[in-house]
């Protein structure tokens, strides 16, 4: 896939799908700006979900500050809900940048079985089941929220095998 050099990814896909796995091989770290990692910044715990409000402020606020010097940033985090992609999309647009997302399809089963073998993990599948019903509604709708650009990576053979690269774009 082609992006543009200078735009906000946003990661979507459930807990397990592989967002950070995938943020790690193809971004910077310092391009990377995940939500466990503002929550455990802001609350000594990256699983503390009472913290996710000022998790995401935070994330927000970075975001904006390194778009506004014109350096890609990536969002990792589920972003399967519509409210969380819109404050992208619209954080984005205040910064004359262009909103992509990249998702990550992978079948609930298999993104179950990872998170059961994760010592960082405690929930329950019904979360994942949630996430993934939430994500399953979201696909048809990422192009009318503005993202102008809309990747999905269907399945761990698809992911494995993606390469990113970058146009120019004015
Ligand atoms: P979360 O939303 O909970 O942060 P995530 O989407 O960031 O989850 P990762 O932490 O990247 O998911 O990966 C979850 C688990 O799945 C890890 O143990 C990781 O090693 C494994 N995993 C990630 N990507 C792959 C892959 N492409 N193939 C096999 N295993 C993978
Ligand atoms: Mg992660």
């Amino acid at each position: 896939m082609k992006i543009p050099e200078l735009c906000l990814v946003a990661l979507v896909g459930v807990s397990g799908s592989g967002k950070s796995t995938f943020a790690r091989k193809h971004f910077l770290p310092t391009q990377v700006l995940s939500s466990d990692a503002f929550r455990a910044l802001v609350a000594d715990d990256e699983n503390d979900q009472s913290a996710s409000a000022d998790a995401f402020a935070a994330l927000h606020f970075v975001a904006g500050k390194r778009l506004a010097a014109g350096r890609l940033t990536v969002v990792d985090a589920t972003n399967v809900q519509p409210h969380a992609r819109q404050a992208l999309v619209a954080l984005a647009r205040e910064h004359d940048v262009l909103p992509v997302a990249i998702v990550l399809d992978v079948p609930e089963d298999e993104c179950w079985a990872r998170t059961q073998a994760r010592p960082d993990r405690d929930f329950g599948r019904q979360v994942i089941s949630r996430q993934q019903r939430d994500l399953r509604r979201s696909l048809k709708h990422l192009g009318r929220e503005g993202f102008r650009q809309v990747h999905v990576l269907h399945g761990v053979n698809e992911i494995n095998t993606a390469e990113i690269g970058y146009e120019k774009l004015f």
